[in-house]
């Protein structure tokens, strides 16, 4: 088998090595490799900076692309206890590997869904009035025995109930036995540290949540743990950051890095000076230059937006331990990308080439095309090789 790179591997990469099997090490054209270990060192990260809150995690999206089930699995293990997620898909999903985990659906209540709350046994984020009175219809078909979040915005405008709205479910509240167990609110702009509106949203959440006595509140997602302990309350919601995204992008990351990357070079090719790369010819070569073909394009994620044009520079990929530029468009399951300055004996056809890690973070992936490490994430393609590294082994 060939090495996948002449450079020290990461403990990472050489376990996922091991991990493929040799038929898929020749078949494959990519290995994308989740770390379960940096996720945990993450979230224990999160936990630790906003003490004495408790940390829950954020898992929509399968896992924001990681894989709810061994994430979640991983983070069950660790000592997470509540898990928020969109649906209820995603909610049984978790159901299947936390058995006694609180899971909050932050989608809310359908019409009818009822049942489905009940059998999974997960909470709805509820943020209006008629989803309330609808979930308040299916308590007292069971008994009373299930639970739910109130979600009040307090800037978003996306979902949740007014402040006024939210004052008029107080005296509910005070009259007891009511199922809800958490008071929560979403900050627009956590990510920015000076911006106005956290100072804002987080003194109209403390005003609304004091007056849910006896309720547990809950505000900060993976940016606003870092904006102070005054965001923390209660209960904390990180997501992105526990993928390895940066939560304070003014700043370097706290958190490592989580995604690996790596996809096959098909074909090394040589143009010459004055010839162009790729759709639309919209990168030409300045020299003699060498080209490695790699086996992945917008189709598996790569976003066609990180490619380079003349005059912009694109994203970059790591060969044989150098960083080099991508040359012209991504096509839909191909990208081309600039070795020359690699060594000839370093890099044959069939190695790999990184696109995320060895020094590429999702943010500086992301940052090239034009996007945020959320999208990076919940795109990364179904087509490679999937190998966890780290607790659930
Ligand atoms: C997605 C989401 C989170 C997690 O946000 P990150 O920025 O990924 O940490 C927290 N709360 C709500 C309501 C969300 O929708």
């Amino acid at each position: 088998m060939d090495r996948l790179s002449d450079t020290p591997q990461t403990a990472a990469n050489s376990a996922a090595t091991l991990a493929v099997d040799p038929v898929t090490m020749t078949t494959t054209t990519g290995i994308l490799t989740i770390d379960l270990d940096a996720i945990v060192a993450n979230w224990t990260r999160l936990k630790s900076q906003g003490v004495p809150a408790e940390c829950a995690a954020v898992v929509k999206a399968d896992a924001y692309g990681c894989g709810i089930t061994p994430v979640t699995r991983a983070l069950w293990k660790a000592g997470c206890r509540t898990f928020f997620v969109a649906t209820l898909d995603e909610a049984r999903a978790v159901r299947d590997v936390a058995r006694t985990a609180v899971i909050y659906v932050l989608d809310g209540f359908f019409p009818n869904s009822g049942p489905t709350f009940a059998e999974i046994d997960c909470r709805p984020v509820i943020g209006d009035a008629t989803e309330f009175a609808e979930w308040e219809s299916l308590r007292k078909i069971t008994g009373r025995q299930n639970a739910a979040a109130i979600h009040i915005d307090t800037g978003m405008n996306r979902l949740g109930f007014s402040i006024a709205e939210a004052e008029a479910l107080l005296p509910r509240i005070h009259a007891g036995n009511h199922g809800i167990t958490l008071v929560m609110s979403h900050l627009a702009n956590a990510e920015l540290l000076g911006d106005p509106m956290n100072g804002r949203q987080v003194a109209a959440f403390r005003d609304i949540a004091s007056r849910f006595s006896g309720v547990a509140a809950s505000l900060s997602n993976s940016s606003g743990i870092f904006l102070g302990s005054q965001f923390h309350f209660d209960v904390l919601r990180p997501g992105a950051a526990l993928y390895g995204v940066n939560p304070t992008p003014e700043a370097d990351t706290p958190m490592l890095p989580v995604v690996n990357l790596k996809a096959r070079i098909a074909q090394i090719r040589q143009i010459e000076r004055g010839q162009t790369v790729g759709y639309g010819a919209t990168w030409t070569a300045r020299r003699p230059t060498r080209l490695a073909i790699v086996t992945a394009g917008y189709a598996d994620g790569y976003f066609r937006a990180a490619g380079s044009v003349d005059n912009r520079r694109g994203a970059e990929a790591v060969v044989a331990g150098k960083r080099c530029p991508i040359a012209g468009r991504i096509s839909m399951d191909l990208l081309a990308i600039d070795i020359t300055d690699v060594p000839p004996h370093a890099v044959r056809r069939g190695h790999m080439a990184t696109l995320i890690g060895d020094g590429i973070t999702v943010d500086h992936l992301a940052h090239h095309a034009g996007t945020i490490g959320y999208e990076v994430l919940t795109n990364l393609g179904r087509r490679f090789t999937r190998v966890y590294v780290g607790e659930a082994d």
